[in-house]
């Protein structure tokens, strides 16, 4: 792992939704060892539990909140509640998804409604109660998109419905928030190593292969890689980027 500047976030405070695994928890990881105070949600208690005493060994302070993003007043007093504990929050990420693979001719109403609900519907709470608690000059929002968004994909039509859904929600809030000081980007990650994600898209040996032959890097990112890239995003190094849809996907998106 490369270590950049070590204090490069402290005295900061940031709110990851969805920050209890997999390339979300990579994300509160990283900006927990670069000295932010972590706040994460997601329903599970008890993975909330554990995430936050990760992160209480990593960085200053940490909290959780187990809650649905789907409930647009839980999201609210969750991210009121990290303001006060954690002091003013600089970052907001928005991270939570569902996922599962389901052909367009037999995908229910309900199957895609609830991808949109979590992904698109809970990344506009995330950012809607955002904008009350970070509304400042430097306060940087970070939606979590998916090769989807642009890479059509058999089995993934509520998926890539969803994430392009949170790119265009990603620039229209960066215009409407900017003069206010508010960046808002995405990032899109490639294939990550070790996630629930990968471990339903791509479950086999050979499934693994098949994808790592569409990255022309020809390997699986990792969520500290993630990290990174949301501690760019996070820090004055970015101090002039919004709107912009980051892909961090080993070159995945070109080739399509
Ligand atoms: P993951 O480990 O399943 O993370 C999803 C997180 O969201 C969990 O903390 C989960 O915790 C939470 N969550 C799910 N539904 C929620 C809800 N309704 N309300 C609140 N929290 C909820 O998945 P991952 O594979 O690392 O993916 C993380 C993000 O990266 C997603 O946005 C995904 O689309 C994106 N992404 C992933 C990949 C990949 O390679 N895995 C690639 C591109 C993009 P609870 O179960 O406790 O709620």
């Amino acid at each position: 792992m490369t270590t950049y500047l070590p204090d490069l976030l402290r005295g900061k405070a940031a709110f990851v939704a969805g920050g209890t695994s997999g390339i979300n928890l990579g994300i509160a990881r990283c900006l927990a060892r670069y000295g932010a105070s972590v706040a994460v949600l997601s329903r599970s208690q008890d993975k909330v539990t554990a995430a936050v005493d990760e992160l209480r060994r990593i960085g200053p302070r940490a909290e959780g909140y187990a809650a649905d993003v789907r409930d647009f007043g839980a999201v609210q007093t969750a991210l009121t509640a990290a303001a006060v504990a954690l002091g003013p929050l600089d970052i907001v990420v928005s991270g939570a998804a569902g996922n599962f693979v389901a052909p367009a001719a037999k995908l229910t109403s309900n199957g895609f409604k609830a991808v949109m609900d979590i992904d698109l519907l809970g990344t506009f709470h995330v950012c809607r109660a955002a904008w009350e608690v970070i509304r400042k000059p430097g306060a940087s929002i970070i939606n979590i998109s998916a090769p989807q968004s642009t890479v059509v994909q058999p089995g993934q039509s509520h998926v890539s419905a969803a994430k392009a859904g949170i790119d265009m929600l990603t620039r229209s809030l960066a215009l409407e928030w900017g003069p206010e000081g508010v960046r808002v980007n995405a990032i899109v990650p490639g294939p990550i190593e070790g996630t629930e994600g990968m471990a339903r898209l791509a479950p086999t040996p050979e499934a693994r292969r098949a994808v790592e032959g569409l990255v022309p890097l020809r390997r699986y990112g990792t969520a500290d890689e993630i990290g990174d890239m949301a501690l760019f995003l996070s820090s004055p190094a970015a101090a002039y980027v919004t709107g912009a849809i980051i892909y961090c996907d080993g070159g995945m998106v070109l080739g399509r």
